[in-house]
């Protein structure tokens, strides 16, 4: 059900304005009001789903396939060395709208932004990395 204050799902209906770059039947995407570069464009389901978690896996195709055709053209358009794909699901992991959508950032040498993905240390304990890797195939499973 799609929340009735929901700031992408007006986008989608046409109801609020946006720099629309894409139009298509299950897919908008139109560049983020706050850009971390020129450019800054997301990615949106036009069918409300809160985070990732709860997107019907039907529309795992069309969304990554528009994702990879905006990140193409995003970064043709702004002439980029690179392209950042990015994804926030719930308060905790960043997300502000809760309207599923994925973040295509252009990105330069030496520009700056720090979106890279953090590396950890090391991890060494081979018996909680094999318990946790069962966990996880068993949520798999579970599903
Ligand atoms: P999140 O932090 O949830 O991953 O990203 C939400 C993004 O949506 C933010 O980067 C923010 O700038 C953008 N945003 C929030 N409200 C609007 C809006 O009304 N229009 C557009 N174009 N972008 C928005
Ligand atoms: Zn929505």
């Amino acid at each position: 059900m799609e929340p009735l204050d929901c700031v992408f799902c007006a986008i989608a209906r046409g109801d609020l304005p946006s720099y629309r770059v894409l139009d298509g039947d299950d897919v908008i995407a139109f560049l983020d009001i706050h850009p971390v570069a020129p450019g800054h464009t997301l990615v949106v389901p036009r069918r409300h789903a809160a985070t990732l978690l709860e997107m019907p896996e039907a529309m795992a195709g069309p969304l990554f396939a528009a994702v990879a055709r905006v990140a193409r053209a995003v970064a043709r358009a702004q002439g980029a060395d690179g392209v950042n794909v990015l994804q926030a699901n719930g308060p905790a992991a960043g997300q502000t709208v809760g309207h599923l959508h994925v973040h295509v950032v252009p990105r330069r040498h030496g520009d700056g932004l720090r979106l890279h993905i953090p590396s950890g240390p090391e991890a060494t304990d081979r018996t909680a990395m094999a318990a946790q890797a069962e966990r996880i195939a068993a949520a798999l499973a579970a599903l």
